[in-house]
């Protein structure tokens, strides 16, 4: 990733913020190795089913999307080449959220796992900043693990896609046995946490932005 000084010094910060290394490049290295192994896997499961999902669709960009300090900081990356303008006014829209969704996010700090705080989380719906204003991811090569499993995996636990009403519609007209044959999500996010250090807790990009922004602010 091609970065300006002032960018790369922003990046080291917030790896060291978040607690992820003194210098940003080695977990960034790992992240994307990871990232390009779980894309193939993924595409491969997926591939005989023809899923509805591909680059340029935004169904799930509208809703709370739950990402770790590694995710969080691969995407703070890409966003600080697209320049710092553009850094600025992700980071700011970002901090609007985090107040207008302030008491959402605190509760999601203390429920634990279950239809609670699935219930709280739902109620966390926004548009992503990080789209553009076609529609189309800004930082798609650096997106999130969610980002890159939504509507091509299945959820075991749920016994269902993991995806949105267009990869469920397409499932239904497909034999039963093929859903269960795609990638596991939670898989994948297992893997997630044991190939890369410090992916175990998630929360939503408006919750990061708003506690490290202000180490992206590169003028
Ligand atoms: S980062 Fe990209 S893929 Fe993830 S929610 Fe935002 S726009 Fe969608």
């Amino acid at each position: 990733m091609n970065l300006p000084a002032a960018g790369i010094e922003s990046l080291n910060a917030l790896a060291q913020a978040l607690d992820l290394g003194e210098t940003a490049a080695p977990l960034l290295r790992g992240l994307h190795a990871f990232y390009a192994e779980i894309d193939a896997e993924i595409a491969a499961r997926a591939a005989p089913t023809s899923l509805p999902c591909a680059q340029g669709c935004d169904a799930c960009c509208h809703e709370s999307v739950f990402v770790s300090a590694p995710e969080f900081l691969g995407a703070a990356a890409a966003l600080l080449a697209l320049g710092p303008e553009e850094t600025r006014r992700v980071v700011a829209e970002m901090g609007l959220l985090a107040q207008r969704f302030a008491d959402e996010l605190e509760l999601l700090e203390v429920l634990s796992p279950g239809a609670e705080r699935d219930e709280v989380a739902a109620r966390i719906s926004f548009r992503c900043p990080l789209l553009s204003t076609a529609g189309t991811c800004t930082i798609y090569g650096s997106r999130e693990l969610n980002a890159r499993s939504f509507g091509q995996t299945w959820d075991e636990l749920r016994g269902e896609a993991y995806g949105c009403t267009l990869t469920h519609a397409r499932l239904r007209v497909l034999p039963a046995e093929d859903g269960p044959r795609l990638y596991s999500a939670r898989e994948a996010r297992r893997r997630l946490v044991s190939s890369v250090p410090g992916a175990g807790q998630v929360r939503v990009y408006p919750w990061w932005f708003e506690r490290y922004g202000a180490l992206l602010d590169v003028r």
